[in-house]
């Protein structure tokens, strides 16, 4: 199987994993998914599909170099982000990719991600559709050892911005002030009243961050009549994220 199958095979099976009814991270056109191909190009969720019912001729082939100089822009007309979108594909007969192909496109650049995930999962949005505390708490902190091993220590929150240009603009301002702080790229990106992107070096990393994110919401928000979560301490949570046997799970779970 050629390199490039192999990667349209694991970016639909990814699609397949994140689109199940039953786990309640998107539903209908919700979400999409993107892989990095080589240097110039990736693959990305066709316009108006489905992540559970994905099929290959739904990927679209996309070059970097006809998105990413669209960040540079102040600002662009619809028209002229479809026009862009439309010439980005490398084969003129494929469908449209998706609008969010932009954000996909520029994560897809950080050294360490070679696939992305984005979802609108349920409990997730319970938070990120609630109050500033809540999104805060969610994002910065963390519950229990498991959330640290799949999600990181820490995520990017992203404030409530028209889809597109202006959201995939916001997405890297706000990671790049992660990295600059961190020295990592971030496994979560959580954007408010919206959903979540999960970035990481494989599908099995993707899938795992955004389930877990998931149960991390649940929990957080199942903990709230019984007085609320409580976070671990910022010592326990660089202890985790630290520890040796730690990071060898990681490298067996592919994460
Ligand atoms: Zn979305």
């Amino acid at each position: 199987m050629s390199d490039q199958v192999e990667k349209s095979n694991a970016l639909l099976k990814l699609s397949h994993d994140l689109g199940r009814e039953d786990r309640g991270l998107a539903m209908l056109g919700e979400g999409n998914t993107s892989c990095r191909l080589d240097a110039d190009t990736f693959l990305v969720k066709a316009s108006g599909s489905s992540l559970a019912t994905l099929r290959e001729d739904q990927l679209v082939a996309c070059r970097f170099s006809a998105l990413l100089p669209m960040l540079q822009q102040q600002a662009m007309s619809d028209a002229e982000v479809e026009r862009a979108l439309l010439e980005s594909r490398v084969d003129p007969n494929a469908p449209k990719p998706s609008v969010e192909a932009l954000f996909h496109a520029w994560l897809l650049t950080l050294p360490g991600v070679d696939v992305v995930g984005h979802t609108h999962p349920i409990a997730v949005d319970q938070i990120l559709c609630a109050g500033d505390e809540a999104c805060h708490r969610y994002t910065e902190e963390r519950r229990f050892p498991d959330e640290i091993v799949c999600c990181g220590a820490r995520s990017v929150l992203v404030p409530y911005v028209d889809p597109g240009l202006p959201l995939a603009s916001a997405i890297r301002e706000k990671t790049h002030v992660f990295i600059e702080k961190e020295n990592r790229h971030p496994r979560l990106i959580l954007l408010r009243n919206h959903g979540l992107i999960a970035c990481g070096a494989s599908t099995g990393s993707v899938l795992a961050a955004t389930l877990m994110a998931e149960k991390a919401a649940r929990i957080f928000v199942g903990s709230i009549p019984m007085g609320g979560p409580v976070s671990l301490s910022p010592q326990h949570v660089a202890r985790i994220d630290s520890r040796p046997d730690e990071h060898y799970r990681q490298r067996m779970l592919k994460l």
